[in-house]
């Protein structure tokens, strides 16, 4: 997954958090390694960087395309999965930046089971009748289901807190 624009010979790389242990706004210095690579067809050139963060010492590594500042960091901040698809991934990432607000962070993660149950299709009603689809078609396992629930009722009740007779879920 492409996400993030830096400039190649950036000396620091300017994350929100650190990847490894999400302290905010890191000092991540680039190291004195850097890596050129290309395809076997000779097509696809990389530049490679390492940076260290100065609270834990976690490595990240940045691969840019090609001469552009379009590039790919591992691990990704948050360590979420490059495979989740981006608007699920954003409320992911909010859901891990508001954790010292709980309520905010509920309703970020019900937020983030709610667009991924929409891109696997699953589009149509409430939400919890849709995490139940989603066991029945093995999308999730009955525990992972389970969790799903816990997350979205978490947020009906954040959201019941205030505004108190609206039973919308979606
Ligand atoms: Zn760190």
């Amino acid at each position: 997954m492409s996400g993030y624009t830096f400039n190649q010979k950036t000396s620091a790389l300017p994350l929100a958090r650190c990847p490894h242990c999400s302290v905010a706004v890191p000092n991540l210095r680039r190291l004195k390694v850097d890596v050129e690579t290309n395809d076997a067809d000779n097509k696809r050139p990389r530049a490679w960087g390492f940076f260290a963060c100065s609270v834990c010492g976690g490595c990240v590594m940045v691969g840019w395309e090609g001469i552009t500042g379009f590039c790919d960091i591992w691990p990704d901040s948050n360590g979420f999965s490059g495979d989740i698809p981006e608007e699920p991934l954003d409320f992911l990432k909010q859901a891990a930046e508001t954790l010292s607000s709980p309520r905010a962070s509920v309703v970020m993660s019900a937020g983030a089971i709610d667009a991924m149950l929409k891109a696997k299709g699953l589009v149509e009603g409430k939400l919890y009748p849709r995490i139940k689809q989603a066991v029945e078609q093995h999308l999730l396992t009955p525990d992972m289901g389970e969790w799903a629930h816990d997350g979205s009722s978490g947020r009906e009740r954040t959201a019941t807190c205030g505004r108190q007779g609206d039973s919308s879920d979606d």
